[in-house]
């Protein structure tokens, strides 16, 4: 595999860390009491020289380029290097955008996108209900067109930072009478009304990131849904294609894991030396060894496919598969080498931490990896049918997949 880059692409990640060494100093920004300013100003630049929002058009605050996966690849890694700020992250930018853009109406675009690429609105993901999880296409929560506004009743669950949130984008139930799929609709609504009540729920991790959401004739005007009255289902499914698309099986979250547990092997003793000099933690992290460089490897292939404008067929149904399995390898290995300091609790709730304690929080984070976003077992499925052709689950035929 020949993993050099061209000339020109070298050219081009020259540019870009010039303009990040003219633009950014990292350090000076972590201190600065106007830290939100300085990377708003940053975004506003980069958006200039085209290396933010890149697929968006100007009209919508973007920078519309061509799409081009070798420069995406070269300014993610340069940003990461200098520590810069990226696309403002959330479910916003990286969902509702896209859908808007994709599915909504002008005058959605033009509300809704600019100030979400900005910041100024943000969002949650109304989807998930207490018993339409996996199963998304069961959700209750109802909404009925009333004298020109949606009327809606019912709950929502595991909704991330909707207490910190102005809008949700919500799938939900606009006809009874309809088949499962087809009585759905994607509303947009404003959670700043009263009949809103928003519950934050505490994680195991002493987090309180996800809400329950009540909706007690909450309403919304006619023209805040996306697409039309019953095509909810499949304009969820456009938002959920962009909900993991992330970038092409990035493998690098599992690298940077698995280098903080061999720094962690290396610094704590085991009876009398350091842990990584310990025959059975050395097979341990062999074995993962193999497998965050099988993972990298396929990421490389995903890339480099990817840039050749192929199909990489199977593999990218495996990604979060992947990444879920190395982030529970890495946290149990942890969990055994520090022992009784996973007693130790952070200093704050769902703090991390400068010492030991900050492994448990990513021991116990590490489990609703496997949930978030559709979970393994979902995953599990997804490659047995679409990816090696595998009958469907007859017990699952009408609940069509799903959160995932
Ligand atoms: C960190 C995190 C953030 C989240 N953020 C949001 C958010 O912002 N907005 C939102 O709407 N939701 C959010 N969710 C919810 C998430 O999408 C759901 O938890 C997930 O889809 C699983 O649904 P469930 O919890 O109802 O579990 P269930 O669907 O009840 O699943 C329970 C178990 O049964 C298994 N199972 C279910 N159906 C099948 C099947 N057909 N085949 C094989 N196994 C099956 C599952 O794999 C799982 O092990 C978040 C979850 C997490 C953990």
């Amino acid at each position: 595999m020949d993993l050099s880059y061209s000339a020109e692409s070298d050219a081009f990640r020259r540019d870009v860390a010039a303009f990040l060494k003219a633009n950014w100093d990292a350090a000076a920004a972590a201190a600065a009491p106007d830290r939100r300013e300085r990377e708003a100003a940053l975004r506003r630049k980069a958006v200039e020289h085209g290396y933010l929002y890149r697929g968006i058009p100007r009209q919508y605050g973007g920078s519309e380029q061509q799409p081009d996966i070798l420069k995406a690849h070269i300014i993610r890694e340069e940003f990461g290097k200098a520590r810069a700020p990226m696309e403002i992250p959330g479910v916003g930018v990286q969902m509702v955008v896209p859908t808007l853009l994709e599915c909504g109406s002008q005058w959605q675009r033009d509300f809704f996108v600019a100030r979400t690429l900005n910041g100024e609105f943000r969002w949650a993901q109304g989807y998930s209900e207490p018993d339409a999880g996996s199963d998304l296409a069961s959700v209750r929560t109802s909404a009925e067109l009333v004298d020109g506004h949606w009327v809606i009743n019912g709950q929502k669950t595991w909704s991330s930072l909707a207490h910190k949130a102005h809008y949700m984008f919500a799938l939900v139930r606009t006809d009874r009478t309809a088949r499962k799929h087809a009585g759905l609709s994607y509303l947009l609504l404003d959670l700043k009304q009263p009949g809103v009540t928003i519950r934050p729920l505490k994680q195991i991790t002493g987090d309180a990131e996800f809400c329950e959401v009540f909706f007690d004739n909450v309403r919304t005007p006619q023209d805040w849904i996306v697409g039309a009255p019953g095509e909810g289902w499949a304009v969820s499914k456009t938002t959920l294609s962009h909900e993991r698309s992330g970038f092409i099986g990035s493998a690098a979250t599992s690298v940077a894991l698995f280098g903080k547990l061999v720094e962690l092997a290396r610094h704590t003793m085991l009876n009398g030396r350091p842990a990584i000099e310990d025959p059975l933690v050395r097979e341990r992290l062999g074995v993962l060894d193999g497998y965050v460089s099988a993972h990298q490897y396929s990421s490389y292939r995903q890339f480099s496919m990817a840039a050749h404008g192929q199909d990489a067929g199977i593999a990218p149904l495996m990604n979060k598969l992947v990444n879920t399995r190395i982030a529970d390898d890495v946290a149990a290995i942890a969990r055994d080498l520090i022992g009784s300091s996973l007693m130790l609790a952070p200093p704050l709730a769902g703090g991390r931490g400068a010492g030991n304690e900050k492994w448990v929080n990513q021991f116990m984070g590490s489990l609703g990896l496997a949930i978030a976003g559709g979970t393994s077992n979902i995953q599990r499925n997804l490659i047995a049918e679409r990816g090696l052709g595998l009958p469907r689950d007859p017990s699952n035929a009408d609940s069509a997949v799903v959160n995932a």
